[in-house]
């Protein structure tokens, strides 16, 4: 799967990276699936390399990475009753999904044993299985009672790096809660708490209080999944926890614009990463990443480049995922983006900024293009052609 190739004529490259959003050049130069350079088509070294992708003097970006699935196995969710969701989400622009939680598997288990088993499964199975190339990093285990320190090891031991979103499991306790995190944390897994209304029937309502007293990696759709906490609630988790805020597509809207201006104000932009929360009862959204990067930009008025970062870098940053940024040795997980044909925009960042849903022109995954005209996404003003 790992490819060479040359992205020529770039008119913009978004990094990725919430410090320097926007990276100089025109050219980038991918061999064995790993970025080689970035910069200007003079000094670019493509010997040897054969496939060219023309950007049309279109926008590069990362692929984004959603921080927010629910997974089950395979290409397939039991929610919605749908075959091909990754790949649809791919012609979203998505290269890279990590899982809050797999609730939806049909008879789900509730006991240690089978939670732990649960969330083993998930990882190696998706460890194993890249549909259309996009990576998922599932096995999310969902907090039930009676899981130990023991079971924490073991499932670290076996490759599981997340505790999906507490809350919409059995362990409701602060107390419990934070106890099981503190393992978690201890064997390197990122745990995220659910935040706002319920969900789905067993879900819980969780506010500030819960969030504090468990101090996870991330709060979980602080703009709701689907219903918002209030604002001040987003405010004291940001004083008082160092957790990520995540901002959804299966949220509230208004919220969306409301805390992404909050986190900009207080200049903590690193802290803000951007899922979908699906598939779930909102949903299958192929273009949810896209859509919630347009809100931030649009509703929050975040530079669009910044959000951009806040759906790609800065959650490769919180998984230590070696994508998600367009910068040498990295995997070159990569989109050609442009302004939706019919767009009041100029480029890809112009239409974030005003709202519109811009164009995935090509998704790239370790160097090998996925697609050169996205199925789902309105054409791109400028049409990437590729060569080989
Ligand atoms: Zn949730």
């Amino acid at each position: 799967m790992s490819a060479d190739l040359v992205i020529s004529n770039i008119g913009t490259i978004v990094s990725g990276d919430v410090r320097t959003p926007i990276a100089p050049g025109d050219t980038i130069v991918v061999r064995d699936g790993v970025i080689a350079s970035v910069g200007d088509a003079a000094s670019a070294d493509a010997s040897g390399i054969a496939a060219v992708i023309d950007a049309a003097r279109a926008t590069v970006a990362p692929g984004f990475c959603d921080n927010h699935t629910h997974p089950v196995l395979g290409d397939f969710t039991p929610r919605q009753l749908q075959v091909d969701f990754i790949d649809s989400y791919l012609h979203g622009g998505t290269t890279t999904m990590l899982s809050a939680g797999e609730p939806h598997t049909p008879g789900r288990p509730t006991d240690p044993a089978g939670v732990k088993a649960l969330a083993i499964l998930a990882h190696k199975s998706f460890a194993n299985l890249r549909p259309s190339g996009v990576k998922v990093h599932a096995g999310a285990v969902l907090l039930e009672p009676g899981l130990t320190e023991t079971d924490f090891r073991e499932m670290a031991a076996a490759g599981v790096t997340l505790v999906g979103e507490i809350g919409i499991s059995g362990v409701k306790d602060a107390a419990v809660a934070a106890e099981m995190t503190r393992w978690a944390q201890a064997c390197g897994m990122q745990v995220m708490v659910h935040t706002g209304g319920a969900s789905i029937p067993g879900s819980g309502i969780v506010g500030a209080d819960f969030v504090v007293q468990v101090q996870p990696d991330v709060a979980g759709h602080v703009n709701g999944g689907p219903t918002a906490l209030p604002l001040d609630h987003v405010e004291r988790i940001l004083d008082e926890t160092s957790a990520r805020v995540e901002i959804v597509h299966n949220g509230n809207v208004k919220a969306a614009g409301e805390i992404a201006a909050l986190v900009a104000r207080r200049e903590e932009l690193p802290r803000l990463v951007i899922g979908t929360d699906s598939p779930a009862g909102s949903g299958v959204q192929p273009l949810g990443m896209l859509r919630a990067v347009s809100w931030v930009a649009s509703l929050g008025g975040v530079d669009a480049a910044t959000a951009v970062a806040a759906a790609t870098g800065n959650v490769a940053s919180l998984h230590g995922l070696h994508t998600g940024i367009v910068e040498v040795g990295r995997e070159a997980d990569l989109l050609v983006m442009d302004a939706p044909l019919g767009s009041q925009a100029d480029d890809a960042l112009g239409a974030l900024a005003i709202g519109d849903t811009p164009a995935v022109a090509s998704a790239i995954i370790d160097g090998t293009p996925r697609f050169t005209k996205s199925r789902n996404t309105p054409p791109a003003v400028r049409p990437v052609s590729f060569s080989n």
